[in-house]
C-alpha cells in the first residue's frame, strides 16, 4: 500500500497558509533553542491565548469550569497546558506531549582553561549524537548562570546580530591520515568536544621579558565574563549553559519547501500541538499538552516524563475543578488518550539499504504513526493497540489530514525512545506520532513544511475528537 505525497492535495492558496504556518514555526525554533527558551516563549503564547497559571489559581482559591484554560510550568523547563472540557475529566483527557529538549553539548561545571594561549570550555554531550558533526561549525551559547544571592543571569551568545560565536575545533585533514582511520564513534572523542573562547591576554606587558605572570587570557576571559555578564569562574558551578548551533533555521530547497535547522526533534511536534492546544476551544473531554524535558537522556530526572509531575498537576487541576479523589485521578489518567508526539526517520536515498520501504516514513507524506518504536523483536516500545489505531485511522480521514504510519528502521538496526511508554503505565491508550526528519541528532536536521501543517491537523483533531477513540 502507497501513502501519498500531501502537497499535492492542496490548492496554491492553501498551500500560503502551509508556508505561513511553516514560517511561524521557523522564528520559533531559531529563538528557541533550549527546554528553558522554549517554556518561556509557550508562556507568553499560552497567556496570549487567555491561558492563566494554576500556582495564581491554587493560592487565590479560585475554582476551575468547562473552557478555563490554565498552565503549569515545572522547574522552567516543562510545562503543562490545560483546557477544560464539559466532561468530568474521570472520563478521560485528551493529551497531545512532546519533548523541547534537542541533542546539544552542555558546559561543564568546572570548565575553563587556558592551553598555550588559547582558552576553552570544557564540555559533556547531551544526547546521541555523531560527535563528528559537532566540530568546526558556528556554535551559539545560551543558558543561565544562578549566583549564590539568588540571581539568575541569562545568558545568550551567538545568535544575535554582532555576536561573536565560538567552535569547537577539529584536525586539519593533512595531518588527519591516522584520526580517518578510526571508526566513527571514535573520530572525534567524547572528552575533546572542548569550546574555544577566546585568546587575547588581559594586557599589555610591562617590559620586554616574558612575564612571570601565567594564564593571562584565561584572565582576560575572566574579566569579560565579569564585566559584561556579571558572573566570575566559581558561578560555572551554579550554572547551565547550553552550546547549540548558531544562526537562524533556513528555508531549505528550489521549492523552500522544506526547513533545515537546530532542534527540529522534537519542537517540530511541540510547536504545533501548543499552537493546537492554544487555539481550541471548548472542548467536550480536557485537552491537555505536555511540553517536557529530558527526553533525550532517558526522560529522567525531576523535569523528564517519569517525574510525577504531571500526575500531581492532574489532580491539583482536578481538585479546583471541584473533580478531585485519589480515584477520580486514576481514573481520569486509565481514561485518557494520547498522541505521544517525537520525529520519526524519514527514508533517505543517501542510505536507502537502512529503511525498509513499506514500512519508512517519507518526506512530504504527512503526520507519521508508530504503533510500536523499539528494536529486535520490539524491545521497549509502546506497542499501540490495534483498536486505537482504528479509530485514530477514521479520525485522520473525517479530518482530511494526510497520515502514514512507520518504523524507524530495518528491525534488526536501530530504534529510539520517546515517552508513550511513561504514559502507558497509566493503563491509557498512546500511540508514537509525530513528524519525519532527516539527519536526525544533526546539528542541522530537515524537515518537510507540509509534514508539520498536518501534524497541526492532526493534532487539533485529536483535541476535539480523540475522547472518543
Ligand atoms: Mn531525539
Ligand atoms: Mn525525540
Amino acid at each position: 500500500m502507497e501513502t501519498i505525497n500531501a502537497w499535492s492535495k492542496y490548492t496554491d492558496a492553501e498551500k500560503k497558509k502551509i508556508f505561513s504556518f511553516a514560517e511561524d514555526y521557523r522564528k520559533f525554533i531559531s529563538k528557541c533553542k533550549t527546554e528553558r527558551e522554549c517554556v518561556t516563549e509557550a508562556v507568553e503564547i499560552a497567556k496570549k491565548a487567555g491561558y492563566k497559571d494554576l500556582n495564581d489559581i491554587i493560592s487565590s482559591g479560585k475554582k476551575l469550569k468547562a473552557g478555563d484554560k490554565v498552565f503549569a510550568v515545572n522547574m522552567k523547563k516543562a510545562i503543562l497546558l490545560f483546557n477544560i472540557g464539559k466532561k468530568p475529566m474521570e472520563e478521560g483527557l485528551n493529551i497531545l506531549g512532546a519533548h523541547i529538549d534537542s541533542p546539544r553539548i552542555d558546559v561543564k561545571q568546572n570548565p575553563v582553561y587556558e592551553d598555550r594561549d588559547l582558552v576553552l570550555f570544557d564540555t559533556h554531550y547531551y544526547g546521541g549524537i555523531k560527535k563528528y558533526q559537532w566540530v568546526a561549525r558556528e556554535m551559539a551559547i545560551h543558558g543561565v548562570v544562578a549566583l549564590k544571592n539568588g540571581k539568575i543571569l541569562e545568558v545568550n551568545v551567538g545568535d544575535n546580530p554582532g555576536d561573536p560565536v565560538f567552535c569547537v575545533t577539529d584536525l586539519l585533514v593533512h595531518l588527519a591520515q591516522k584520526q580517518l582511520e578510526k571508526d566513527g564513534e571514535h573520530v572525534v572523542e567524547g572528552e575533546d568536544l572542548n569550546l574555544l573562547v577566546g585568546s587575547m591576554p588581559e594586557k599589555k606587558r610591562a617590559s620586554e621579558k616574558i612575564s612571570d605572570e601565567k594564564e593571562l587570557v584565561k584572565k582576560n576571559l575572566l574579566a569579560i565574563l565579569k564585566k559584561k555578564y556579571g558572573f566570575e569562574e566559581a558561578d560555572f558551578l551554579s550554572a547551565e549553559l547550553e552550546i547549540v548551533p548558531a544562526g537562524e533555521a533556513r528555508d531549505c530547497g528550489f521549492d523552500s519547501s522544506m526547513i533545515m535547522g537546530y532542534g527540529h526533534d522534537d519542537r517540530v511536534c511541540s510547536y504545533p500541538s501548543l499552537i493546537a492546544q492554544v487555539e481550541t476551544d471548548t472542548l467536550e473531554k480536557t485537552g491537555v499538552t505536555i511540553l517536557v524535558d529530558k527526553e533525550e537522556i532517558g526522560s529522567v530526572g525531576a523535569t523528564g516524563m517519569t517525574s510525577r509531575f504531571f500526575e500531581n498537576t492532574v489532580a491539583e487541576v482536578m481538585d479546583r475543578a471541584g473533580q478531585y479523589s485519589e480515584l477520580s485521578v486514576r481514573r481520569a489518567l486509565a481514561n485518557s488518550k494520547m498522541l505521544s508526539s517525537d520525529v520519526s526517520s524519514a527514508y533517505d536515498p543517501n542510505y536507502p539499504s537502512f529503511f525498509e520501504t513499506k514500512n519508512v516514513a517519507y518526506l512530504g507524506h504527512g503526520v507519521v504513526f508508530n504503533k510500536f518504536t523499539g528494536v529486535r523483536g520490539k524491545s521497549g516500545s509502546n506497542d499501540a493497540s490495534a483498536e486505537y489505531i482504528g479509530r485514530l485511522r477514521k479520525i485522520m480521514d473525517d479530518n482530511k489530514v494526510t497520515f502514514q504510519t512507520a518504523e524507524l528502521g530495518k528491525v534488526d538496526i536501530g530504534g529510539g525512545g520517546t515517552i508513550a511508554y511513561i504514559l502507558a503505565t497509566y493503563g491509557m491508550h498512546v500511540i508514537d506520532s509525530g513528524v519525519a526528519v532527516l539527519n536526525m541528532h544533526a546539528p542541522a536536521e530537515i524537515i518537510s513544511k507540509v509534514d508539520i501543517y498536518e501534524a497541526l491537523k492532526c493534532y487539533r483533531a485529536f483535541l476535539r475528537d480523540g475522547g472518543n477513540v
